[in-house]
């Protein structure tokens, strides 16, 4: 559905907002808007607002918003949501299929469903398959592009393109193309290929590691998850705990009792800026205590207010 759109994109399916609150598109409930939002109907209607969006037009993509932070200032240029309840999964030549937008917990249900192991590690990760590609999401051992047999990508030229593995530099927690440079595309599907498994116990696995994760995660509280990444040889957590930060808070921000690598907004009043100013002390903290330098795992997006 469209609403007083210029004929460029007149003809598209999806949804299209000007000045769009983006909170509500992150799990941390905070943050600023995008200048454009486009929630496309379909991957063709995704590819031909692609085309049809100026090239000098910044584009984003967001999946569940569950690695992000975005700043108060918002996202200029276009932001693509691509999280749709409805999106495909199926089973052909013995790989999983799963478009983008589908959650990565889904994902992890249909695989067990259908007699795979090892696909039970991203039943916890409460994200995308588009975000769990980018990020190359993992825990527990077991690791996203582990498990990837082809990936469809969308360039900004409108085209889909099939790439496997080896067209990227994949890392923990990091996927760069070939060259060292940023993706500079949109994953709009995956194949997987997960080894043959029995469907009871990846069940029970799932139903053990979630059980885990709201033992030990803040699950209830606006969070992005594991704000950094484990130092070699270390955890984040450990590090940040050890400075005595539990509880530490900016603003409507505060580390967590829980997990220390998690800053929650538990009253959903902390500005992007506190959850921001509240990284930095973290890190300077932990820099100066313990001299380890820690990298954000989660992705700062936009401008400051
Ligand atoms: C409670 C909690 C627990 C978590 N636990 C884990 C964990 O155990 N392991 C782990 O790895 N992560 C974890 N995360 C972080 C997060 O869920 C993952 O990184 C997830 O894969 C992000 O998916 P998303 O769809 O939310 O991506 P977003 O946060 O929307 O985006 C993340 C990045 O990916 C890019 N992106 C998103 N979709 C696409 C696409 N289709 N094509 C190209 N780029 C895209 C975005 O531009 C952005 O740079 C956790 C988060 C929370 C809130």
């Amino acid at each position: 559905m469209m609403m007083n759109e210029p004929r460029a994109f007149a003809g598209l399916r999806g949804t299209l907002s000007r000045d769009a609150p983006l909170a509500r598109h992150t799990t941390w409930r905070a943050g600023g808007r995008a200048d454009m939002l486009y929630v496309p109907a379909d991957r063709d209607d995704l590819a031909q607002f692609v085309r049809e969006l100026p090239p000098a037009t910044p584009l984003t993509v967001l999946g569940l918003g569950s690695n992000v932070l975005v700043r108060d200032g918002g996202i200029r240029g276009a932001v693509v949501l691509l999280h749709n309840p409805g999106a495909a999964l199926a089973v052909a030549d013995s790989l999983v299929y799963a478009d983008a937008g589908v959650a990565s917990p889904k994902l992890a249900r249909f695989a067990a469903m259908h007699g795979c192991a090892e696909a039970a590690f991203l039943a916890g990760i409460p994200g995308t398959v588009g975000g769990a590609l980018a990020m190359n999401a993992g825990c527990y051992g077991g690791e996203t592009w582990r498990r990837v047999a082809r990936v469809e990508t969308l360039g900004r030229d409108g085209a889909f393109r099939v790439r496997t593995a080896a067209d990227y530099a994949i890392g923990y927690r990091s996927v760069m193309r070939r060259d060292g440079a940023p993706l500079g595309e949109i994953f709009t599907a995956a194949w997987f290929r997960f080894p043959p498994g029995d469907m009871a116990t990846a069940r029970a696995e799932i139903k053990s590691l979630l059980a885990r994760r709201i033992a030990t995660q803040p699950l209830a509280l606006p969070n992005a998850g594991s704000v950094f990444r484990n130092p070699p040889g270390d955890y984040a957590a450990r590090l940040i705990e050890s400075c005595a930060l539990k509880g530490f808070a900016i603003g409507g921000a505060r580390v967590s009792e829980l997990h220390a690598n998690f800053i929650v907004n538990p009253t959903r009043a902390a500005r992007a800026a506190d959850i921001e100013r509240l990284i930095a002390h973290v890190r300077s903290v932990v820099r100066a205590r313990t001299g380890v330098e820690l990298v954000p795992e989660v992705r700062i997006l936009g401008e400051a207010a």
